[in-house]
């Protein structure tokens, strides 16, 4: 599908801020309820034990749809699922925790050719056996089935019932992926934040049942569904947090951001304790697809990784393809002027200013790259690399004022850590000098304009454009 550029990070954020909730509850999994003034980190720990920043079973069978919907195929297709399936056991032959049920169900059908319809099958012999199978854990895994129809809701209504039902017969966890799914079409469509959207795909009878509870998370806090394990509580949970978390407003020279209603929403769906990470992942897939994955603040995106070995990246680029289609061509910035530029900061010398060509030449020292631009492929030998969405176009950045001071934060903190950083983007022209202007101000504890002017003299070529320059105002209304 086509999407805009403010789209395209929306989508990017339903799979990227899932993996984030997931990773940031992972280490509080089964723990009490936690009051609101409790510090939340991304601890690692949990039943893994996971390391810090790494994801669990929610985002890992979250992947697994994901690849296999990022190849074009339609997941409704029987061929599709029992792909599917054939991946989700080869994770789950490496995974570290697997939840209860799913567990039971894939173990089953493998015992019978571990295909989607003997998948179905040991579903439904679940729930026969025990009376019930409305456990959270296809709700966990749904935000990539929303990315692959974002242009067609009855298709993803479909899917999203044939991909829960694989693992879960009850109705309700199937009602509960397709109101998520729904939702998250919508947000990443239009940018709102609504759940009720998909109310009337389902089915008559259990619609105002659906209604009702969506209203009880609205009026409850997410402690207070305290069956999170549940389907219906773990959606009640998520939907809660969401719309209790009030959204910031922007006042840059606070440093608070609407953006930042991303993270505390998360943050509030650990705090309601139990399955932390579920809540929270769910939580995730919904906020990322409201407020883009440009909301993800760096910190988190540095740390983030897990099964099959991916990072931050892959996950852009997973959900890109999803949303947008499998070809795309290379980045190449043969061609650009300005590439070669590169200079010392002028008020740090642990730090290099420059064009995309210091990527491949890197000064001595670099050991770490803050990227402002989409980088090409090359061999970065181990050199930790932050990407960040920032365009070089007036109006093109949904969190222009958060990206900026959020990359100077991924700086300070690389800094902090002993790195020598080189932050760079195309041509060194207006992202580089804009950031490297702001990390200045703070590093020198001078005017915003002053560290300007003097990174502008060591990259005489640069010119920020009048929307970077204005943030730059907003970012320290004191500057001259
Ligand atoms: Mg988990």
């Amino acid at each position: 599908m086509k999407l805009t550029s403010q789209q395209l990070d929306r989508a990017c954020g339903a799979l990227l801020a899932t993996a984030a909730g997931d990773a940031l509850g992972a280490g509080y999994e089964f723990g009490a309820p936690m009051p609101p003034e409790t510090p939340v980190a991304m601890i690692g720990g949990g039943l893994g034990p996971f390391a810090p920043g790494e994801w669990t079973d929610d985002t890992s069978m979250a992947i697994a749809i994901a690849e296999i919907a990022a190849t074009g195929a339609d997941l409704r297709d029987e061929a599709s699922q029992d792909r599917l399936i054939d991946r989700w056991n080869q994770w789950r032959a490496v995974a570290r925790d697997i939840g209860v049920q799913t567990s039971s169900v894939l173990s089953s059908a493998a015992r019978s050719g571990s295909t989607a319809a003997a998948a179905r099958e040991a579903a439904a012999s679940h729930h026969r056996s025990g009376g019930r199978s409305g456990g959270n854990g296809s709700l966990m895994r749904t935000a990539p089935v929303a990315l692959a129809y974002l242009d067609d809701e009855a298709a993803l209504v479909q899917a999203a019932r044939a991909i829960s039902v694989l693992t879960h017969y009850d109705p309700e966890a199937a009602d509960a992926c397709v109101l998520w799914c729904a939702a998250i079409r919508h947000a990443v469509l239009t940018g709102e934040l609504d759940v009720r959207i998909g109310l009337g795909h389902i089915d008559a009878e259990r619609r105002t049942l659906w209604e009702d509870r969506i209203v009880e998370a609205e009026n409850s806090r997410p402690r207070d569904f305290t069956r999170n394990g549940w389907v219906v509580h773990a959606l009640q949970g998520a939907w809660s947090a969401i719309v209790t978390t009030a959204v910031p407003g922007d006042d840059p020279a606070a440093g608070t951001f609407r953006a930042d209603h991303l993270r505390l929403a998360l943050e509030a769906a650990v705090r309601g304790g139990h399955d932390t990470d579920t809540v929270a992942a769910i939580a995730g897939g919904l906020l990322g697809a409201a407020h883009g994955a440009s909301a993800v603040p760096a910190h988190w995106r540095r740390i983030l990784h897990g099964w099959p070995g991916l990072r931050t990246p892959d996950l852009i680029r997973l959900a890109t393809a999803i949303a947008t289609g499998p070809l795309h061509s290379p980045v190449d910035y043969t061609g650009w002027g300005g590439t070669e530029a590169l200079a010392r900061h002028p008020h740090d010398d642990g730090v290099w200013i420059g064009g995309v060509d210091a990527l491949l030449h890197r000064p001595d020292g670099v050991d770490a790259v803050v990227s402002l631009c989409r980088i090409p492929e090359v061999e970065l030998g181990g050199v930790e690399c932050v990407e960040v969405r920032l365009i070089d176009r007036v109006d093109a950045n949904p969190h222009l004022d958060f990206v900026l001071l959020d990359s100077v934060r991924a700086v300070e903190e690389l800094r902090a850590q002993g790195r020598t950083v080189l932050l760079h983007c195309v041509s060194a022209q207006s992202r580089t000098p804009t950031v490297a202007a702001l990390y200045g101000a703070r590093r020198a504890g001078i005017g915003v304009g002053q560290a300007l002017a003097e990174v502008l003299a060591a990259l005489p070529a640069a010119d920020p454009n009048a929307d970077f320059r204005a943030a730059l105002r907003r970012l320290d209304p004191d500057t001259d």
